[in-house]
This record gives C-alpha cells, sequence and structure tokens, in this order.
C-alpha cells in the first residue's frame, strides 16, 4: 500500500504520516516513511540546490528537472524497493506537488510537466492521497524561516493550493481531502478510518 501526503506550507503533513506510520506500525505493519524532495543521498543535493535561496533564480525547466532527478532516485530506490518488501509506504510529498509547485506555482506547461514526473516515477502512483488543505496565509504564518519556494508571493501558494484541490476533485476515489485547520487528532482518526480497509485487501 502505498499513501502519499499532500498540502501547501505548514498543513501538517509531517506531524500525520508520522501519526499514521506510528499507529500502522504498532498494529504490526512494517512500515517506510519517507517524504520528497531529499530523502536519498542525491536527492538531499538537489534539495539543497533547489530550496537553498543562496541558488537564486533557476530557470524553470532546470527547477522541474531537478525534482525530476529526485523523484527517480526516490522511486528506483527507496518506494519501490519498501513496496517489493510488503511495507506500507508514506510519502510526505509526490508527483501532485510538482504537478502544482512546478505547473500552477511556476506555470510550467501542465502536460509536459506530467509527462516528465510519471516518466521519472516511472507512473508509480499512490493508493491514496491524503490532501491536507489549508489557506496559504494560514499555513506561511505558521512558521518563521522562508525557502526559496515559500518566500514566493502570496498568490503562488493560492495557485498551489487551488490545484491540489482540482487534481482532487478529478479522482476523489484516490484522495482523501481534509481541512488541516482541526484539530491534529482529529485529522488523524480520519486518516486511520480511511486506510484501514486499504490494509484488509
Ligand atoms: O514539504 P517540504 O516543506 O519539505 O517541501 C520543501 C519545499 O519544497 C517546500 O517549500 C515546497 O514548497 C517545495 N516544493 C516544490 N516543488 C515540489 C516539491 C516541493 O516547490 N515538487
Amino acid at each position: 500500500v502505498f499513501v502519499c501526503f499532500e498540502g501547501g506550507e505548514g498543513a501538517g503533513k509531517s506531524t500525520q504520516s508520522r501519526l499514521l506510520a506510528d499507529w500502522l506500525e504498532g498494529e504490526g505493519y512494517s512500515v517506510t516513511r519517507t517524504f520528497e524532495p531529499g530523502d536519498t543521498a542525491v536527492g538531499k543535493r538537489l534539495r539543497e540546490i533547489v530550496l537553498d535561496p543562496a541558488t537564486g533564480d533557476l530557470s524553470n525547466r532546470t527547477e522541474v528537472l531537478l525534482y525530476a532527478a529526485d523523484k527517480a532516485e526516490h522511486v528506483d530506490t527507496v518506494v519501490e524497493p519498501a513496496l517489493e518488501r510488503g511495507a506500507v509506504v508514506i510519502t510526505d510529498r509526490y508527483v501532485d506537488s510538482t504537478l502544482a509547485y512546478q505547473g500552477a506555482g511556476r506555470q510550467v506547461d501542465g502536460r509536459e510537466l506530467e509527462a516528465i514526473a510519471r516518466w521519472a516515477t516511472r507512473d508509480l502512483r499512490p493508493h491514496l492521497t491524503v490532501l491536507l488543505d489549508l489557506a496559504p496565509a494560514e499555513g506561511l504564518g505558521r512558521f518563521e524561516e522562508r525557502d526559496r519556494i515559500e518566500g514566493q508571493p502570496v498568490d503562488f501558494h493560492i495557485r498551489v493550493r487551488d490545484s491540489f484541490l482540482t487534481m482532487a476533485s478529478a479522482a476523489p476515489e484516490h484522495y482523501l481531502v481534509l481541512d488541516a485547520r482541526k484539530p491534529i487528532e482529529e485529522i488523524a482518526e480520519a486518516i486511520r478510518s480511511r486506510v484501514s480497509p486499504m490494509l484488509a485487501q
């Protein structure tokens, strides 16, 4: 089972992915919890390049390819091997982040972008994507430091949010959309009830 967490900045993805992983482990499942960008040796270096404000402006196509390289390494060396071992894989961000940030945010052509992201991930798709939805003004207010992307104007983040919501409404059977302002435990419970029947299959 492959579960993905998506959402804007400060929506609580890492908190909720950790709670889900802890619960699954408590139930006896083997779990691999991971994230993009940066959860491989080369990915860590790519993450530094794309997120360090000192990088300055990058061509949009360069940014797309750096994220794509991170994805290829992530899928080939972390996600697929874990799924093959029978682990439940939980990733914090995946292809939808690229479609939202580089597509809607940077306004890179959606079809080209999707082709690149699908190629990089060999079209491996999550069984479920949990979208933690939050207004950017609120999410960005949850922490102070800004990386290259978080420092984008709020309009950028509004396009990103709308893009996530559009993807979710286009394929509701693959998404669980939750209001990230709800209490942490309430969100965690909603996620557990959605994931639980997927494990029995
Ligand atoms: O989720 P996390 O905070 O680790 O994401 C790191 C940063 O990378 C965020 O600022 C996010 O906006 C950005 N990002 C991006 N495009 C992606 C994935 C992440 O701009 N495809």
